[in-house]
């Protein structure tokens, strides 16, 4: 066997990383046997990304040097060219099941931290793999990485992805939406993320200028390749079915409040501190705080009506906040309620007259003004939540490519899935 792995061949007008792979793995399949394709997503914090750092490799049983040659020779001709693209290639050959340790240590950091270049070429070159760049080679970082997956990873999702002829990039896509929308309910769940049913969105249909017509997720090859058989849309170039770490949550660390660090992806338990707040921008903003440590959180605008469970929450809810850290913030993806404030502390009501009572002084207690009855503290009066225990989300529209939709089970607790 041999694995081959590209990264940082895109840009933002045009290209796209997957296209790239799926080209070198068609052009294997020629003479060999293509086992597999590999679409792994890796931190989605890292700044030198172009979209949603995504990295691919190829399992194949061509010889390393004919690997080489093909995919090198297609990122010479098909990388985009750009300030901000940097292709690196890796050829690794023997088993992608055995790929040395440091190799998968490698890949598990790259999808929850930052690596450094000169990390990918030493780990690289010390497991005797070849490798090239381009432009400085930056995405070998990501092709090792990618690399390492098979054997890094044990849980797998989906992606049919279908690809336009390269005289359609940048023009409207043509898919039928309303054939998307029966194919999604069809297989559901088992695809998810295809459309977004509440904003009346096909999901599946991205708007970036590049190759992809649209792309399918799901639980198994069968199902992703069924639903985008069964969607209209103008003639298309080529198709590929990855796996891919997407719908994982493999981006999640789980850690203390008080460690949490910027550009890293957590799962935290804490308490809300502060009601949640609608600022500008129509961004939900509350504080979460565990003992000593506090940390701002916001839900995001294009979150849509996931603002809406977040504004439900109140200062006292005890919650297990998900989401990328950054600029001291957390971006919350979704959040699970342990427990919600069902009392309220109020100014007691005369039992007399029924009126509310006036405070009677400093530490005094309440007074009713016109009957005089007396009351030592506020009382306590259920508060009505319109929230439940368990995992609420973002809607599809707004999912980042490696979070974990919560149809997919798993979690610990009951799920109010958006779909
Ligand atoms: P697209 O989604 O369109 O495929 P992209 O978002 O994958 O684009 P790239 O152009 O591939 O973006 O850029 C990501 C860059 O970051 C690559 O050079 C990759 O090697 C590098 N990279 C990936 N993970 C890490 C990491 N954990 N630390 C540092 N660099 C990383």
């Amino acid at each position: 066997m041999t694995v081959v792995a590209l990264d940082d061949t895109d840009s933002r007008d045009g290209m796209c990383t997957t296209y790239l792979a799926a080209l070198v793995a068609d052009e294997l399949a020629d003479d060999h046997a293509v086992e597999r394709r590999l679409l792994v997503r890796l931190n989605p914090a890292v700044a030198a990304k172009t979209r949603g750092n995504a990295a691919c490799a190829i399992h194949t049983d061509a010889p390393v040097d004919e690997v080489r040659r093909v995919a090198s020779d297609l990122v010479d001709r098909h990388a985009a060219t750009g300030e901000k693209t940097s292709p690196g290639l890796v050829v690794a050959p023997g088993d992608p099941d055995a790929v040395p340790r440091e190799v998968t240590r490698f890949t598990r950091v790259a999808v929850r931290d930052h690596l450094a270049l000169a990390d990918a070429v030493a780990v690289a070159d010390a497991a005797d793999y070849a490798h090239e760049g381009w432009a400085g080679g930056h995405g070998r970082i990501g092709a090792l990485a990618a690399v390492g997956a098979w054997a890094a990873f044990d849980e797998w999702t989906y992606e049919r992805l279908v690809y336009r002829p390269r005289e359609r990039w940048g023009t409207a896509r043509d898919v039928d939406e309303s054939s998307v929308f029966v194919a999604a309910a069809d297989a559901y769940p088992a695809a998810w993320d295809t459309v977004d049913r509440a904003a009346d969105e096909a999901v599946c249909v991205p708007a970036t200028l590049g190759p992809v017509l649209f792309g399918i997720r799901g639980d198994g090859t069968a199902t992703v390749e069924r639903v985008a058989e069964r969607v209209a849309h103008e003639p298309h170039e080529r198709a590929a079915t990855f796996h891919t770490n997407q719908g994982t949550d493999a981006h999640l660390r789980i850690a203390a409040l008080a460690a949490v660090e910027g550009g890293r992806s957590y799962r935290v338990g804490a308490t809300v501190a502060t009601d949640p707040e609608t600022r500008t921008g129509g961004h939900v903003h509350l504080t979460l705080q565990d003992g000593d440590a506090t940390l701002p959180a916001v839900a995001f605008e294009p979150t849509k009506r996931f603002r809406d469970r977040v504004r439900a929450l109140r200062a006292g809810d005890t919650i297990t906040a998900c989401g990328e850290v950054g600029l001291g913030t957390l971006k919350l993806e979704k959040f699970a309620v342990r427990n919600l404030v069902r009392t309220e502390l109020v100014v007691p009501t005369c039992s007399d007259c029924g009126r509310s009572m006036s405070s009677a002084g400093a530490d005094a207690g309440y007074r009713c003004r016109d009957c005089g009855t007396e009351r030592d503290d506020k009382v306590e009066r259920p508060v009505e939540r319109d929230l439940e225990q368990g995992w609420y989300e973002v809607p599809p529209r707004a999912r980042r490519h490696v979070a974990k939709p919560l149809v997919r089970g798993g979690f610990d607790g009951p799920t109010h899935p958006e779909r």
